[in-house]
Order: structure tokens, then C-alpha cells, then sequence
């Protein structure tokens, strides 16, 4: 068995996962999201604290999994590096004082495996990445054949919904009350532009859209007060224009490209009307989508170790020594 941990941003995870059966015996997750709600985002410091509280009481449940472990699998990028810290100490000395090899682990292989949590891989599959921190279409082909097809030039869409939530004190994290809102708004009432739309290159942007949304908040703020059916309005036409952008850009890919195998991961993928818009882009190109299990979209140790389990397999092992903290990586 494995055990992996995750500290990336503000949830304290940690699975054990069977190596041959790939099954997760075991698997907890501690969200900060309550804690992290009062000031609009992650606050780094406090995340850190709340991982060394959380960490060690979710250690002390796999306590009698320790005589069968045979390595040790945290993340170590990207994310914060003070949580990311939190993490690989914890493996650094689980690794010394059981005596078992560390597997560091790239946390976004992690979303993309946490399609394959008590399953066999399947590749080749074109991925849709969105999460907090990322928007990626990268073409994957195996756990060591990645390749960054698109990126976002500067916000991440699950990032937007995070500020756009912010802007109007709606509480942390952004995407989920942006949608339930915007479910009661007009999508119509405003018009955002749509990013990039001239441009030719599949590439994202939001943070235009972003200061968009920020100028028409200001405006009707200095008309008089929000009320509730404006914030409603606003995240319905932001929601709208934000997954329209993905869509655009997805179409120009599937045009070109013409994938079989499409998967759409990170904690954003949880957005009914992306995930409804992506369903049928990919039934009229008969492309097969596959979805993980929404407790497993944002982030969890089940994800890391799953793929621990691949580098487990090729003796992918990194040192005590060696292992480091990255906050970005370049491409896979
Ligand atoms: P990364 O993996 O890039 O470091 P992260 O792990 O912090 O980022 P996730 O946990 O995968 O990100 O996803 C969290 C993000 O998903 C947040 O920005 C959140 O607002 C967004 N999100 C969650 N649900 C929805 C939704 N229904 N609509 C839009 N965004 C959503
Ligand atoms: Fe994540």
C-alpha cells in the first residue's frame, strides 16, 4: 500500500491506496474553505496552521496500515509553498522513520488521475484542467507523456468565480455561490465581452472579464445600493460569458484536433452549465467524455495516490534530500 498526502492549498488529505488492486482503502479530507470564507480567498499563513493541526489527526487514523506500507507519496507542486511545506515534511519523516522510498507527486497529474481512482488508466484523452489555479488543455498520453496544449495568460476560470464572489462579499470558495446566484439571475441583463475572442490562438484569459464584472459592480454601486437581483444578474451574465470563452476556444480545438477521448477535471469542472456546454460539444463530434466523481474534482490524497501508484510501478522515487517545494511548473 501507498499512503499519499495533499496540502496544496487549503485541504489536509491523506488515502491509502493498494498498489496492485489500485483500490483506495482509505481516504480523509479536512476543507479549510470555512475558515479561508470570512476574508474572500486562501490565506496562505492561516492555511499552513491548519494543515499542521489537521495533518497529524488524519496520520493517526492510518496508524495500523504503517506495517504495510511500502512508500510514502506526496504533492510537491504546484500550489502554496507554505502548505505545500506542511505536506513533505510530514513525508520526509514518515519516509525516514518507517524506512520506505518518498514518491513526489505533480499535483495536476493528481486531477487527471482522479479519473482513474479504482481504475485502470485510459489514454490517449484530451484533458480540460480547470481549477483554482489553472486552465490547461493538455493532451495526455500516458503518466510521463503530457503535453500543455493551451493555458491561461493570466486568471484561471475557477479563479474568476473566486474574485467575482470577493467583489460583491459573497464568501469563499467563489464558483459554487456564483452558480447557485446566477441560477435566479438574468443571464442577458449585462453584456461581458467574451475574452479573446478575436484572437486566433487557443489560449485563455479572465482577467478582463474579471474587471468587467468589477466596473459594472462599481457603477450600480454608485447608483445607488446592490441589491440582491443585481448580484443574481451578475453572476448569471459573468457565468454565461466565462464558460462561453472555454467554449469558443474548446471549439476551435475540437475543430482542429478532433479528439476521440475528452476528460474534464479540477475543481471548476463541477460547473453545470460548462459541464452541459462540453457534453454536447463532445456528442455532436462523437467524442467520449469522461468525468471523475465529483468528490473527487477538487483537491484529495485519493488523486495522488493513484498516481503514486504508476510512479510506484517504473520506481519513480525521489530523496529525502532531493525533494523540493515548486509553487509553478512549467508544462508537464
Ligand atoms: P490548483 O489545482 O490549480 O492548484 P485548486 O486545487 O485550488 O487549484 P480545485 O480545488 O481543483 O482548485 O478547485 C477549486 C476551484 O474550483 C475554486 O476556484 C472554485 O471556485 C472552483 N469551483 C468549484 N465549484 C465550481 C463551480 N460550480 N463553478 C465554477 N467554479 C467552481
Ligand atoms: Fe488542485
Amino acid at each position: 500500500m501507498i499512503l499519499s498526502i495533499e496540502s496544496s492549498c487549503d485541504d489536509s488529505s491523506i488515502a491509502i491506496t493498494q498498489i496492485e488492486s489500485k483500490k483506495l482503502i482509505y481516504h480523509k479530507k479536512i476543507s479549510q474553505e470555512l475558515q479561508h470564507s470570512v476574508y474572500g480567498g486562501v490565506v496562505p499563513e492561516l492555511a499552513a496552521r491548519l494543515h499542521v493541526e489537521a495533518l497529524p489527526k488524519i496520520l493517526e487514523e492510518c496508524k495500523e496500515y504503517f506495517p504495510k506500507l511500502k512508500a510514502i507519496a506526496v504533492t510537491n507542486a504546484p500550489g502554496l509553498s507554505v502548505t505545500l511545506m506542511e505536506g513533505v515534511t510530514m513525508a520526509k519523516a514518515l519516509s525516514i522513520s518507517l524506512n520506505l522510498p518518498l514518491i513526489a507527486v505533480n499535483h495536476l497529474k493528481g486531477h487527471i488521475y482522479s479519473l482513474f481512482i479504482e481504475k485502470e488508466e485510459n489514454f490517449p484523452t484530451t484533458i480540460l484542467l480547470v481549477s483554482g489555479g489553472h486552465t490547461q488543455i493538455i493532451e495526455a498520453n500516458g503518466l510521463n507523456d503530457m503535453k500543455l496544449v493551451a493555458s491561461t495568460l493570466d486568471d484561471s476560470f475557477g479563479e474568476s468565480f473566486d474574485k467575482v464572489a470577493k467583489m460583491m462579499n459573497l464568501g469563499y470558495p467563489g464558483g459554487p455561490i456564483v452558480q447557485e446566484k446566477g441560477l435566479k439571475g438574468n443571464e442577458n441583463r449585462f453584456d461581458f465581452p467574451v475574452p479573446l475572442r478575436q484572437s486566433p490562438n487557443i489560449e485563455f484569459s479572465y482577467s478582463g472579464l474579471k474587471n468587467a464584472v468589477r466596473m459594472q459592480i462599481e457603477k450600480l454601486e454608485n447608483e445607488g445600493s446592490l441589491t440582491e437581483e443585481d448580484i443574481c444578474d451578475i453572476c448569471a451574465s459573468f457565468e454565461k460569458t466565462a464558460v462561453a470563452h472555454i467554449m469558443q476556444k474548446m471549439k476551435k480545438y475540437f475543430k482542429s484536433n478532433r479528439p476521440k477521448n475528452l476528460a474534464i477535471v479540477g475543481g471548476a469542472s463541477a460547473n453545470i452549465r460548462l459541464r452541459t456546454a462540453i457534453e454536447e460539444l463532445c456528442s455532436k463530434n462523437n467524442t467520449k467524455l469522461f468525468l471523475s466523481e465529483l468528490k473527487y474534482c477538487s483537491d484529495n490524497a485519493a488523486m495522488i495516490g493513484r498516481v503514486a501508484v504508476e510512479q510506484y510501478k517504473i520506481n519513480e522515487f525521489v530523496t529525502v534530500e532531493d525533494i523540493d517545494v515548486q509553487t509553478r511548473l512549467k508544462g508537464f
